[in-house]
């Protein structure tokens, strides 16, 4: 339930019940929180460039990473990656059934993979029996630019039914095992066709659904694309796990992700700042200050909130909901508010290290109360 939707009743979000599987020792459905995941793009064979990039997608809050596993390299070096890395880890495998074996035997929390591809009932049964074996989840991932070609003849071209038909074929073949333990994607890199099909899955199947619209487009555009498309779905209660799909660095997909969720009060990580687009009544230059103060405060992981706002038309009011606020006053000074009450006086000279400061110290206090929160609730149990 998102955050005072008991109060607030046209923030609840009701999420689409679904049964829950494990990637790794991450829940992902049945009402776990939303996970946020990215693929790296280092060759794989090379285990330290791949470690490197794990550990920086982690530190940007990662919980689950991909990994392409396209040749017998790089299974050879998953086992050392899936030794380091901090989170789980998907192998994503394409028709080679055996790439599939090594990576469970290597240590993936889960395959992405599609059992219908990989070839005879045989090398199915091998798989799921590997997957089962090393306690690995799978993901179908059913993609409109690589469907079945008995689906596009029968469609004439990739459409929500086609997708969704694929995506249940896959299924089938999986619980034809008794393997339950599988998620499924539905991507296009058109989000009406993503939306469309992921809707209709949500209908058709109760496993936990990875959310993507895929190969969205560079970093302004694809966040636009994948905000619409995304966003409209978690809007409406659909996903469980998200993965951004941008041709940009790795860990903008993770602030993306991440940035989707918070709009939506879905998922809180670090510090949300809400900051006026600033006009001619700013007492400071709000862009500048917010630029500074973003890069400051990005080692936050606490959830919290602060304002920036350039006057008094609308300082004081957003300081009232905000953990830490400021708002530009005159004569080159403005009023700092702390917990939605004023505090005190601020020069602007000094103000970002006094906001610094203010924000850290509320982390802190609100990581300390958490602390004591989770340690009562394991005293009451
Ligand atoms: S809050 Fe003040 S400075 Fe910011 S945009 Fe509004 S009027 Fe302009």
């Amino acid at each position: 339930m998102s955050e005072l939707s008991h109060v607030r009743p046209w923030r609840h979000i009701e999420r689409r019940p679904s049964r829950q599987i494990m990637v790794g020792n991450v829940p992902v459905g049945g009402g776990a929180p939303i996970t946020v995941q990215s693929m790296t793009n280092t060759p794989t064979s090379d285990a330290a460039a791949t470690i490197d990039q794990i550990r920086q997608l982690e530190e940007a809050g990662a919980d689950i990473v991909r990994v392409s596993c396209p040749d017998e390299e790089s299974t050879a070096a998953f086992r050392q990656i899936a030794r380091e890395a901090r989170v789980p880890l998907v192998a994503d495998i394409h028709f080679h059934y055996k790439r599939g074996i090594e990576a469970a035997q290597a240590g993936a929390a889960c395959l992405r993979i599609n059992p219908g591809n990989i070839g005879s009932p045989d090398r199915v049964r091998e798989v799921v029996q590997a997957a089962r074996d090393h306690g690995c989840s799978m993901r179908i991932g059913v993609n409109a630019g690589s469907l079945e070609r008995d689906l596009l003849e029968k469609y004439g071209e990739p459409c929500p039914e086609a997708m969704v038909e694929s995506a249940l074929n896959h299924a089938r073949i999986l619980q034809d095992h008794d393997f339950h333990e599988f998620k499924i994607s539905v991507k296009a890199s058109d989000p009406f066709l993503t939306v469309a099909a992921y809707q209709q899955l949500a209908d058709a199947i109760d496993c936990p659904l990875h959310l993507g619209v895929t190969e969205a487009g560079p970093l302004r555009s694809g966040t636009i694309k994948s905000s619409i498309g995304l966003g409209n779905m978690l809007w409406s209660g659909i996903g469980d796990t998200i993965r951004v799909s941008l041709a940009a660095d790795p860990i903008e997909e993770i602030k993306v992700g991440f940035d989707i969720l918070k709009s939506l009060g879905l998922r809180h990580r670090g510090v949300n700042i809400i900051a006026c687009p600033s006009c001619a009544r700013q007492g400071f230059n709000v862009i500048e200050t917010v630029g500074i103060l973003e890069e400051k405060l990005a080692h936050i992981t606490t959830p919290m909130s602060l304002s920036i706002i350039g006057c008094v038309v609308n300082g004081p009011g957003e300081a009232l909901y905000t953990d830490v606020g400021f708002t530009g006053g005159g004569k080159g000074a403005g009023m700092v508010y702390l917990n939605g009450k004023i505090a005190h006086k601020q020069a602007n000279e000094g103000m970002i290290d006094e906001i610094v400061a203010r924000v850290e110290a509320k982390a802190a206090e609100l990581d300390a109360a958490r602390k004591v929160e989770s340690a009562s609730e394991v005293a009451a149990k």
